[in-house]
């Protein structure tokens, strides 16, 4: 009989799990749940959270023991420092280097060798601007450092006693009668709370109380390059928390793009949408654009070369920067042509003869002809009302949505942004 299922539930396995089951269970449940695949529930997150700490227990043959009797409780009392985060536990699982989400986790798995305080993550947003020019952010966070008034013992000197009870390991062999058998298992020593050690109250340092660490606000210098892009590293090798005894650990901030009114970004290549009125698609005009670095490009358009509905044009070189690199990508307009309501003279008057024939001397002519019925066909004569769409409803509007959507082809990073942002 276990104290608590809640572990095996949050994992989906009987209390009797193997070790091998316990470990699928884990491995569907983190894949299913990690955050970047998840990235606008919340609910993922926590799961994952969840599912890490529960696995990270149930994985450990002692804590495991000690989770069985005790429940959770047992375990808070272990103190050993907290526990692993759950992104480090599923790099650690998966491997570094790659990783199932492709290479997001570069360097993330942890090496093997001395113990080290775990690492503080922090995801950094920056506009599209900064990222286009580069920046330094300065960045603070707060932190626990060895106390400096006891050197991190907790106490004064001398007055920091080895707990007998447990001989300093914090951790105690105890037996326990279960049914027929008589078990031998580990816990937390009752008499130093698992701290291996021991302090008279007066002894105690006043700085830190004998936690032997405090809080400090130190400022990071982050530097963001030219054309950094989403999802890369930044890391601050030992610039984390420190804890007696272990390593200290290290600072490592994300970089998010914050999506931008203007500009979609793809790799290196910006896309931008420009309506232009249909004189100035037809017959020439200019477009003006405000860049990233307060640059504005006046773009001519040529007259005669009929900008099309939706057609896409590039100026080389006005992308983004690439990061570490010279040179850049490409700026992709898109043109959305705005038709005007009607042609002809005012108050609704028809077009003159004059007017149709000024647009019949330079547009192509009608190809009407080309599809007339043949000779000898039936024909009757119609005109076209405009459409109610009060009265037509959905009936208009069904051919109208199969008819626009090459919109998404256009913007490959559109959809990746918008979620960015939520
Ligand atoms: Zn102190
Ligand atoms: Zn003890």
């Amino acid at each position: 009989m276990v104290k608590d299922q809640k572990f095996y539930d949050i994992l989906g396995v009987s209390p009797d799990a193997t070790e091998a089951q316990l470990k699928s269970a884990y491995k569907k449940g983190a894949l299913k749940h990690h955050p970047d695949k998840n990235a606008h529930n919340p609910d993922a997150a926590e799961k994952f959270k969840d599912l890490s700490h529960a696995y990270e227990v149930l994985s450990d043959p002692e804590k495991r023991q000690i989770y069985d009797q005790y429940g959770e409780e047992g375990l808070e009392q272990g103190g050993g420092g907290g526990g692993m985060a759950a992104e480090d536990l599923f790099a650690q699982f998966f491997g570094g280097g790659g990783g199932p989400f492709g290479g997001m986790f570069g360097g993330g798995a942890r090496e093997q060798g001395p113990k080290k305080a775990r690492t503080i993550s922090h995801v950094h947003k920056v506009s599209l601007e900064d990222i286009y020019r580069g920046k330094v952010s300065k960045l603070a966070l707060q932190k626990s450092v060895i106390c400096p008034k006891c050197d991190g013992r907790g106490g004064k000197e001398g007055a920091v006693k080895k707990c007998a009870g447990c001989d300093g390991r914090g951790m105690k062999h105890m037996m326990r009668q279960m049914g027929p058998m008589i078990q031998r298992f580990q816990t937390v020593c009752p008499d130093c709370q698992g701290e291996g050690e021991i302090i008279r109250d007066r002894d105690r340092c006043k700085q830190c109380n004998g936690k032997k660490t405090i809080i400090e606000r130190k400022v990071l210098h982050v530097h963001v390059d030219r054309g950094v892009k989403s999802g890369h590293r930044i890391e601050f090798r030992g610039e984390g928390d420190q804890l007696p005894g272990v390593e200290p650990g290290d600072v490592v901030f994300e970089i998010e793009q914050k999506p931008h009114p203007r500009f979609q970004r793809k790799d290196d290549d910006l896309f931008y949408h420009a309506e232009v009125d249909l004189l100035t698609a037809l017959a020439g005009g200019k477009i003006h654009i405000e860049h990233l670095d307060e640059r504005w490009l006046t773009v001519d358009i040529i007259p005669g070369e009929c900008i099309t509905p939706g057609e896409v044009k590039v100026i080389r070189g006005q992308g983004m920067p690439s990061y570490r690199h010279h040179d850049y990508g490409n700026l992709y307009i898109q043109f959305d042509v705005k038709f005007p309501e009607r042609l002809g003279g005012e108050d609704g008057a028809p077009m003159t003869e004059e007017q149709i024939k000024a647009l019949e001397s330079v547009l192509p002519p009608r190809t009407a002809a080309a599809t007339a019925p043949p000779t000898d066909a039936m024909v009757e004569d119609f005109t076209l009302e405009t459409v109610d769409a009060a009265r037509e409803g959905g009936r208009a509007r069904g051919m109208a949505g199969g008819m626009d959507d090459d919109d998404d082809e256009m913007h490959p990073g559109a959809e990746r942004v918008q979620c960015a942002s939520q």
